[in-house]
């Protein structure tokens, strides 16, 4: 911008002018924009003292400050009082000022960045009516042209600059290109690509991206496109990368009208394609990116200069010329010394410098980009190498393959963790025991042995295979095969009105919800965000299977051998955790057509490259994912395991209670009894009185009282109450039905006991009386029950901070109302048969 423009932080205090336009980068114009300062709005100066930093105004009859340095970024026309009164009654302003307004107000400027070769300068004589060298060689002298384009009542100034590959600092044109970016805050950077070399020209596009700048994409040499038979989806391709794309063949000077309304279009942002959006670098980067942002943002000048994710990245990449930039940044050292430490952190979990980790992900972003877009025509595919990723990504091989790495993951989950788990189990049998020996009797010890130990124990030995699980995944994640596998379920995904990105928050579901709702942060679009968190709980997380596993062996049993029973087990398991596949589909569609209609944003599907993944690494991610899960452990299951004790252990005294206690007494004072009828007696008598002591507690009240909801389901009101346990989690329910079905609590035997008294039980009263209460359709209803009801507190907790209380309601009310219907529809319809 030349001298003679005038701008807001030169209008003196009391003074009146009007908008003529704004520069900088696209955050910081929304930013200005979002505060009332748009081209033609009139502004009032209240207060503007010299070295006085914000200065405050009036727009839009509300006041704002702003510092100085975003006021020098306002380029304003000056207004008298009196043309400022009829200004602001009906629009009229003096001739002078409408000149002005239009004049510069209409004045796009524009940059031509681009590869070497890619057409700039053609583009430019086309345009611009001049005759510039045009040439197959790499420009020697760093400098730019300006010429004038006339586009309706717009005046365009395009800038031709030197091309380059990238904008790094190796060469003087980078260079060149970068300050002129920062410094002449062109209104439009017109990127010409070179459409017969996507994969290269695009990795500039990436970098533009990461700068946030009102784009055009000039997609030029689209004739050799076309002679190629190469198919590009331009509509597509452009959503994607949130800029407009237009064809032209700049040699022949086609498609140079349509550049022209497109920049007019960007300018007035009247673009609808037109978005910021953000390369995803993957969980490492992304994480220094916010810490380094976190400080870039403390100093205001910067952070209105540049965007501040660029800063980020340029200085994980070691950028001396960013580094020089924010020099005077008020947190300098601090910022410096974070990003060393970041870049550190970095090359030693990638094994790599950032750099070049943070070009690979540039590039798996365009490889995402295309392979979406864009196929190679017929006669050149042929020569393509044959990579990985034909195979991996195939049409037909794709599907089989991801399969199987999903099979093998999760077999290899229960496989190893069967061991971990029962030497955990053997630990904690051993450590109730001990206690037991060594605590005098009381309720103190009844606490520790049979709420805590017990309570405590039973979850926690389920956490070898939680890790193992989310190993497993780290290490898909860590090579890159979790993004193709996205990849591929992409088209799939579309059709439940999902994104292919939601995949992985869904296999991460079968571990734990918590993890998973957190992992949908990958997903740009608020909607798909919010559509994987309300649906990822159907995915059958992990803490159900000890319920289903329970149920299972006791009641699914056949008289058919062991190869029989074990397939008709199995075949019940998997049909559990389809139906909750099933349902996740279900919901996404049904809340697709009733809340979000217009679901249409695209976003990149990134394939980085692949790496070999480091056990360091996977470990990290793995504790990452699973530290969540470990602080439910230690705080709410150990809390809800001490109230559900609490619940059942008191009150401890009632006639009936004292009466077995007073018979108790009388035996073991009996002398003349045989001692072995009188241990049985006793025994016996014990366990009655439990039975009663469990009823008249206080859960067994509230059991009875909710037990009319859970009746039509075929669900006795023990189960009830296992149920509303498990809303503390779902692994609970299975140390509650141990509690209530008063399994013999012989430590090492622990779930066998457990199976032979849910087998045993029967119904005491009603009309059921004296049947099994567990028979199959009664245990497959409540498994369909567990599998879709209320997520426990810590995934509904997960769900309100990602999603808002809205959608945390939702999920508790929609949920159970499900859950409540299915089992109802299981148990009635199963009853017919
Ligand atoms: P610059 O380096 O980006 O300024 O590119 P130039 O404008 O110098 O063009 C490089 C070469 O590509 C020249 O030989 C042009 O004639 C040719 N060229 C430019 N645009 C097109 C196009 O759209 N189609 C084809 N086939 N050739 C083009
Ligand atoms: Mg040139």
């Amino acid at each position: 911008m030349d001298n003679q423009t005038l701008r807001l932080v030169d209008m003196p205090t009391g003074s009146q002018c009007v908008i003529v336009k704004l520069s900088g980068h696209g955050g910081f114009r929304h930013r200005l924009m979002e505060l009332g300062f748009v081209r033609g709005e009139k502004v009032r100066v209240i207060k503007n003292a010299p070295l006085h930093d914000p200065i405050e105004y009036e727009i839009m009859q509300s006041h704002v400050s702003l510092r100085r340095i975003e006021a020098q970024h306002i380029e304003v026309v000056s207004l008298t009082d009196e043309t400022a009164e009829s200004y602001s009654f009906n629009g009229t302003i003096t001739e002078e000022t409408t000149r002005i307004l239009g004049e510069r107000g209409k004045t796009i400027s524009v940059a031509l960045v681009g590869n070497p070769n890619c057409g700039k300068t053609s583009f430019f004589n086309h345009a611009t009516g001049m005759r510039e060298k045009v040439g197959n060689y790499s420009g020697v002298t760093v400098d730019s042209k300006i010429g004038i384009f006339k586009y309706k009542d717009y005046t365009i100034q395009i800038a031709d600059l030197p091309g380059t590959y990238s904008l790094t600092e190796y060469t003087p044109e980078e260079l060149y290109v970068r300050e002129y970016v920062f410094d002449h805050h062109p209104d439009v950077v017109l990127n010409i690509v070179d459409a017969s070399n996507l994969e290269r020209n695009l990795f500039l596009t990436t970098q533009l991206i990461d700068m946030n700048l009102p784009m055009v994409m000039a997609l030029n040499m689209f004739d050799e496109l076309e002679r190629n038979h190469d198919k590009l989806d331009v509509e597509m391709l452009s959503r994607l990368l949130g800029c407009p794309i237009v064809p032209t063949v700049s040699s022949k000077g086609a498609g140079i009208q349509d550049v022209m309304k497109n920049i007019v279009d960007v300018y007035e942002n009247m673009e609808q394609n037109t978005k910021h959006i953000h390369i995803n670098y993957g969980a490492d980067i992304e994480k220094s990116i916010e810490i380094l942002k976190g400080i870039i943002k403390k100093d205001a000048v910067i952070d209105s200069e540049y965007p501040a994710r660029y800063i980020a990245i340029k200085l994980l990449e070691n950028d001396q010329t960013t580094l020089k930039a924010v020099e005077q940044h008020v947190e300098f050292e601090e910022l410096k010394k974070e990003a060393v430490e970041q870049r550190a952190l970095l090359e030693k979990s990638y094994r790599e410098d950032a750099a070049t980790v943070i070009s690979g992900a540039k590039y798996g972003f365009v490889r995402g980009a295309l392979a979406e877009t864009y196929t190679v025509g017929k006669d050149r595919s042929k020569q393509k190498a044959y990579t990985v990723d034909n195979f991996l990504t195939h049409k037909w091989l794709g599907f089989p393959i991801l399969i199987f790495f999903l099979f093998f993951m999760f077999l290899m989950t229960f496989i190893l963790g069967a061991y971990p788990q029962e030497w955990l189990e053997m630990f904690f049998g051993w450590l109730g025991g001990l206690v037991s020996r060594l605590m005098p009797d009381g309720m103190l010890k009844d606490l520790i042995v049979d709420g805590i130990i017990a309570g405590v124990g039973g979850v926690c030995s389920f956490l070898p295979n939680i890790l193992i699980l989310f190993f497993f995944i780290s290490i898909l994640e860590d090579t890159g095969y979790m993004a193709r596998a996205a990849f591929l379920m992409d088209k799939l995904m579309h059709k439940m009105g999902l994104h292919g990105k939601s995949f992985i928050p869904y296999i991460i579901g079968f571990g734990c919800s918590v993890p998973a709702i957190m992992a949908t942060r990958t997903l740009e679009n608020k909607k798909d965000r919010i559509l994987t968190i309300i649906t990822v709980p159907f995915m059958s997380c992990s803490a159900r299977l000890p319920v289903y596993l329970l149920l299972i062996s006791a009641v699914f049993t056949t008289t058919h051998g062991m190869l029989v029973t074990g397939v008709y087990k199995g075949l019940v398991l998997t049909s559990i955790y389809l139906i909750g596949i099933l349902f996740a589909i279900l919901t996404s569609l049904l809340m697709k057509k009733i809340a979000f209609k217009d679901n249409s944003d695209q976003f990149v599907m990134e394939l980085p490259p692949y790496r070999l993944p480091t056990f360091r690494n996977a470990v990290v991610h793995m504790w990452d994912k699973s530290v969540q899960y470990l602080k439910k452990m230690g705080t709410v299951i150990l809390v809800a395991t001490i109230i559900i004790w609490a619940l059942e252990y008191f009150p401890q005294h009632s006639p009936q209670i004292d009466r077995y206690t007073a018979q108790i007494e009388q035996i073991s004072a009996d002398t003349e009894m045989d001692e072995t009828v009188k241990a049985e007696q006793i025994k016996q008598l014990e366990f009655d009185r439990s039975v009663v002591q469990t009823e008249n507690s206080y859960i067994g009240r509230v059991g009875q009282a909710i037990a009319p909801v859970f009746k039509p389901l075929g669900f006795d009101w023990k189960m009830g109450v296992s149920l509303l346990t498990g809303l503390a989690a779902k692994e609970i329910v299975v140390s509650s039905m141990g509690v209530l079905y008063h399994a013999d609590t012989d430590a090492d035997e622990h779930s066998s006991a457990l199976q032979a008294s849910i087998q045993a039980q029967t119904w005491t009263s009603g009309a059921l009386k004296g049947q099994k209460v567990f028979t199959p359709l009664v245990a497959y209803a409540f498994m369909i029950f567990i599998l879709l009801y209320v997520p426990c507190v810590a995934a509904v907790t997960a769900v309100y901070k990602e999603a808002g209380w809205k959608w945390a309601t939702f999920t508790v009310l929609f949920n159970t109302l499900v859950a409540w219907i299915m089992a109802f529809l299981v148990y009635q319809i199963g009853m017919l048969i």
